[in-house]
């Protein structure tokens, strides 16, 4: 028997479904190893009878609430997918206003109506099995958590810093071209995909487990910064803060 998936979303651009979609190469070895039983974005057909289920997007509605319990109770495994289900991502940047304040500025004087919470991540919600980060999320780890997941194996993030990667690919620490970085501190995976392409990194993969602060405090003094600094102007997609719910 096939491990029975499904796929849901919440709050977000649901660009982290999209990739699963989009691995067109690896869609077949994918149904070849697991069956899809459920999924808004590919097909019509619906079950609750589900081993996975891979959610993108944050928690931000009461109706979220209620629905990732639901999914709860129907999976086996609930692993949230992308940065948005990760830490929050971008929709915590909501949380540094009033519930009030963010229904007028975006829906105007018929605000009130509209059901809005401060976002969370899926973990703040309900226990879960695994999270693959970033914005969005890397097809290869995605393709590599399924086969850990059906081989039976407990699949891992890297927990080492960006930087690794990117000294690995060889390039030029933007540091030196008066640029700001998140690559200190924020968990390797993506193959330092932006420093590659000559941009920094924003830290969308979440801070790595156990960062060297002290490193990264060094670098930025090297270059004038400091740590306040940084955060501030990189506060996209680490802003969530449980102590604000
Ligand atoms: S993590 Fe990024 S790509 Fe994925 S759903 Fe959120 S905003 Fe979209
Ligand atoms: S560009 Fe960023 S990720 Fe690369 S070495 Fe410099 S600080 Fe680290
Ligand atoms: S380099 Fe940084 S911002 Fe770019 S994808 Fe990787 S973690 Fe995200």
């Amino acid at each position: 028997m096939k491990p029975r998936v499904a796929v849901f979303s919440f709050t977000c651009c649901e660009g982290c479904s999209l990739t699963i979609l989009e691995c067109e190469n690896e869609l077949l070895d994918i149904v070849n190893l697991v069956q899809f039983v459920r999924w808004r974005e590919a097909m019509t057909e619906t079950s609750d009878d589900i081993d996975i289920a891979f959610v993108d997007g944050s928690i931000s509605t009461h109706s979220d609430v209620r629905k990732i319990k639901q999914i709860r109770e129907m999976a086996k495994l609930v692993i949230p997918i992308g940065a948005c289900a990760y830490n929050a991502g971008l929709n915590a940047l909501k949380n540094r206003y009033g519930m009030g304040e963010v229904k007028e500025m975006v829906y105007g004087p018929d605000g009130a109506q509209f059901d809005t919470i401060p976002a969370r991540p899926v973990s703040a919600v309900v226990p879960v099995d695994f999270a693959l980060p970033q914005c969005p999320i890397d097809r290869e780890e995605f393709l590599r958590t399924v086969r850990d997941l059906v081989l039976g194996r407990t699949p891992r993030l890297p927990d080492y810093p960006l930087c690794v990667e990117c000294k690995r690919a060889g390039n030029d620490c933007v540091f030196w071209k008066g640029m700001k970085c998140m690559g200190p501190v924020t968990r390797a995976g993506c193959g330092a995909i932006c420093p590659s392409n000559g941009d920094y990194c924003e830290g969308c993969r979440g801070f790595v487990d156990h960062p060297n602060e002290q490193a990264h405090q060094e670098t930025l003094k090297e270059h004038g910064l400091t740590v306040q600094e940084v955060m501030n102007y990189f506060n996209l997609f680490n802003s969530y803060d449980e102590s604000q719910i």
